[in-house]
This record gives C-alpha cells, sequence and structure tokens, in this order.
C-alpha cells in the first residue's frame, strides 16, 4: 500500500509551522507496514490543491491530507474536496449535535459558520474528530483512498490513532514483509569515524539497512530489517546490533527514545551516587539538564556558575598561581575546578567545564572552540581536552553533552576516547 501525505497550509510553505503532522503520521504510518513514498506541501491555494488530489489519484493508493478544514477564509480545502469529487455538501446529524455539545461545554452560542462545519461531502465517511469541531472525511474513488483530517495537531493525532490507521491496517491486509527498526544513539564520537570502524556495512546488516543520522549531540544510527515474520525481523535486528556492539558499544548510550540526562540520571540513582557540577563556559547548561529530570534532588547536590577567575579561587578553591601559568581555559583548572567542587559538596563525584566558547577568543593560543572538562570522584580525577566549532549555542550543547558522557563512561568504568 502506497500512501501519500498533502500537507496544506501556506504556514507549512514559509516555515512558520513546521511540518509535525506528516512526521506523525509517516512514523505511525512506516511501522504499521504502510510505506509513505511522498510527502507534499501545498499552500492555501485552490488549483495547487486540486492538482495535488488530481496528481495522487494517479500515482498513490492512499491521499492523507491535513488542514484547512476551519471555518476562516483561508481554510478552502472542503471547497476544493466538493469541486474535485464532484460532489454536495450536506448536513451531517451526528457531527453537529458534536459541534452543539462542544460549545454547550465552552458555554458558548454556535454560530453560522460554525455550523456549517458540520457540512461534510455527500460521497464521503465522515471522521468523527472528539478534540474540535472540524470533522475529518473518508472517500474512495476507484480504487484510491482519500483521507483528509484537520490541521490543529492534537485533533489530527487523535483522529488518526483512533479511527483512520485502525481502519487503514485493516484495508492494508496481511503484509508479505515485516519491517522492524531500531535505533542506537551514540555520542563523543564523529560520524566519519563510527563509519569507519563498522567497517564493511554489507557483512555488517546482512540484508538490513543503516542510516546514520547526526547533530550536536552525537550520531543517532538507525538499522532496519526486513523479514517474513516479526520474530524473523526481529532475530535479524538482534544480530545486527550484537554485532553493532562488539565494534562501537561504548559509545551508545541508549536504544529507545531517552535523554543522555536520562540515562545518566537512571545511572547515578540506581548506584546511590550524588554529584556536584562546577561550571565555567556552560554556565549552568550542564546543571539545568541534570535537573531537568524529575527526582534528580536524590543524586543533585549543587551546581556553582564560576565564570571569573575570581570565583573559581573563591568557590572552588583553585589555586591562583595556577590560573596565572596555564590560564582559566586549561586541563589543570578544569581538574582542579571537579576536585574543589567534590570536596566542598562532599559528593561521590564532582564535574567541571572551562573552554572558550566563541564566536571570538580573548587569547591567542587558545582557539574558539577550546573545552576542557575535569571529572573526579574518589578514587581519581582526570580532565579531557575538546576541540568544539564557533558557534556558541551549539558549543554549550556540545559541551554539556560531553560532560555527561564523561559522566556515564565514568559511572561505568568505560575509558574515555574520544
Ligand atoms: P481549524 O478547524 O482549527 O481551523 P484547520 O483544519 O483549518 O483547523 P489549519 O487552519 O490548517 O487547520 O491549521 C490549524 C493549526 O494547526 C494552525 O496553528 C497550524 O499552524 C497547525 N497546523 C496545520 N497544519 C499543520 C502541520 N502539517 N503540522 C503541524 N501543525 C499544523
Ligand atoms: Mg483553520
Amino acid at each position: 500500500m502506497k500512501a501519500q501525505i498533502i500537507s496544506i497550509g501556506d504556514e507549512l510553505l514559509i516555515g512558520k509551522t513546521l511540518n509535525t503532522n506528516a512526521a506523525f503520521i509517516g512514523n505511525l504510518l512506516t511501522e504499521n507496514q504502510i510505506n509513505v513514498t511522498k510527502i507534499s506541501v501545498v499552500g492555501d491555494d485552490e488549483q495547487s490543491i486540486k492538482d495535488a488530489f488530481e496528481y495522487s489519484s494517479k500515482n498513490f493508493d492512499v491521499a492523507i491530507v491535513t488542514g484547512g478544514l476551519g471555518p476562516t477564509h483561508d481554510d478552502i480545502t472542503m471547497k476544493c474536496i466538493k469541486e474535485f469529487f464532484e460532489t454536495e455538501l450536506i448536513e451531517n446529524e451526528k457531527i453537529l449535535e458534536n459541534i452543539k455539545s462542544i460549545f454547550a461545554r465552552r458555554g458558548r452560542e454556535v454560530t453560522d459558520i460554525n455550523k456549517e462545519q458540520a457540512l461534510v461531502p455527500k460521497c464521503s465517511e465522515p471522521i468523527p474528530n472528539i478534540m474540535g469541531t472540524a470533522p475529518g472525511s473518508w472517500i474512495e474513488k476507484d480504487g484510491w483512498i482519500f483521507i483528509s483530517m484537520p490541521g490543529v495537531p492534537s485533533e489530527m493525532e487523535m483522529m488518526f490513532s483512533k479511527y483512520v490507521l485502525p481502519k487503514l491496517i485493516e484495508r492494508r491486509g496481511e503484509v508479505a514483509d515485516i519491517t522492524k527498526s531500531k535505533t542506537f544513539s551514540t555520542t563523543g564520537i564523529p560520524e566519519s569515524t563510527l563509519f569507519e570502524k563498522l567497517g564493511d556495512l554489507t557483512t555488517l546488516l546482512n540484508g538490513g539497512k543503516v542510516a546514520f543520522l547526526p547533530n550536536q549531540f552525537g550520531v543517532k544510527v538507525r538499522v532496519n530489517a526486513t523479514a517474513a515474520t516479526n520474530e524473523e525481523a526481529d532475530n535479524k535486528i538482534t544480530e545486527i546490533e550484537q554485532r553493532i556492539r562488539t565494534i562501537v558499544g561504548r559509545y551508545i548510550y541508549t536504544c529507545k527514545e531517552e535523554t543522555l540526562e536520562e540515562v545518566v540520571a537512571r545511572l547515578l540513582t540506581d548506584r546511590g551516587l550524588t554529584i556536584a557540577t562546577a561550571e565555567s563556559c556552560t554556565g549552568g547548561a550542564l546543571a539545568n539538564r541534570l535537573t531537568n529530570i524529575s527526582g534528580s534532588s536524590i543524586f543533585f547536590n549543587r551546581g556553582v556558575v564560576t565564570y571569573s577567575n575570581g570565583a573559581k579561587v573563591e568557590l572552588l578553591r583553585v589555586d591562583e598561581d595556577m590560573i596565572d601559568k596555564h590560564g582559566a581555559v586549561s586541563i589543570e583548572v578544569a581538574r582542579q575546578m571537579a576536585e574543589g567542587i567534590r570536596s566542598t559538596s562532599g559528593t561521590d563525584i564532582g564535574i567541571a567545564t572551562t573552554g572558550i566558547m566563541g564566536p571570538k577568543s580573548d587569547f591567542s593560543d587558545k582557539p574558539v572552540g577550546l573545552v576542557y572538562i575535569g571529572i573526579c570522584d574518589e578514587n581519581m580525577v582526570t580532565a579531557k581536552e575538546f576541540r568544539f566549532g564557533e558557534n556558541r549555542l551549539l558549543n554549550k550543547d556540545r559541551t554539556s553533552q560531553a560532560a555527561l558522557e564523561m559522566l556515564r563512561r565514568c559511572i561505568l568504568g568505560i575509558e574515555y576516547d574520544q
């Protein structure tokens, strides 16, 4: 079953609204073995919308349309449906009741404009909208399935999950092949190095597929495998996972939808460890990420932002001579900052950041993007040098990510190489 998603709305074209509807639908269709082969975005223009319908009817089994169903002047999808399918709009009792009850709950009068939303194409099966007033439509024409839903994400998501998807799965019937996928989140290793380390992908994947998805937090590696049954597809994924873990397992922090701070928080909590942070260049970003996790008071003792040299000396007992000799952005100071925060707070682990976030560097001998992260626990103290880029905010993200990864590896006893 080949599906096309058509998102309607000028706001999507000009980049004011992210097309999250297409992402939501695409994800669920793919998970349910319905192939999304095209996603189109069309402005609020009658001819373009009808052209898109025409094209879809000729090239796809299913069109899933979102947006432009509301009561305002720029919502023209229903008009286009009426003309494209050469049908008429008729009032639907149930839909009208739903609109009235929504307004009654809000204590508002139903206006004529609102009542118009109970008009549905005669040739359609209306799709109820329990979250809002605009109903959806399910239309079939010469074997082509056409589905239209409102653009408001919460309304669309509910309609799609509750009504559209189950019906599409039924229509899809038994599928010959099952595709399963798994995503490994890695960090602390560049995409190219990861690629090189994984070596010959044909052997590694044994018929599966792989995609590398990098961002400032690391590289996600998504693998797909197709087989005749669920079990076989799962087995293939497990085999690929084992091979990947053998080669680059140390860089993988999760294969779930979770952040590195969630993983680290769990490790700290499970082991009953406490932590304190001393941040210079990240300005509290690391403490912020750690405290984004609910229950962080169990492991997070304190975080200080020691931005000036004076603050580093006063609050962390960093040696003033050391700063004079090596500079505040140095491996020696990063190490002392970590030791300082650990001893003043009495935690199991101390971690510290110092670096030049850019876009300018005040030091001729130290480039923008140079960062040192120090970490210490009862048994050791160490610091690592990193070279990030020119963008200040991205550098903050990358530094906090690298710090969390040092933390993860410190807790798990995995050596840190980069
Ligand atoms: P309504 O009945 O509320 O007017 P509608 O079907 O007319 O619904 P639109 O007017 O197109 O929908 O969009 C309503 C809201 O949903 C807007 O805030 C819009 O930015 C958002 N929206 C529309 N399409 C998408 C999309 N593809 N992804 C994410 N948000 C969207
Ligand atoms: Mg609208």
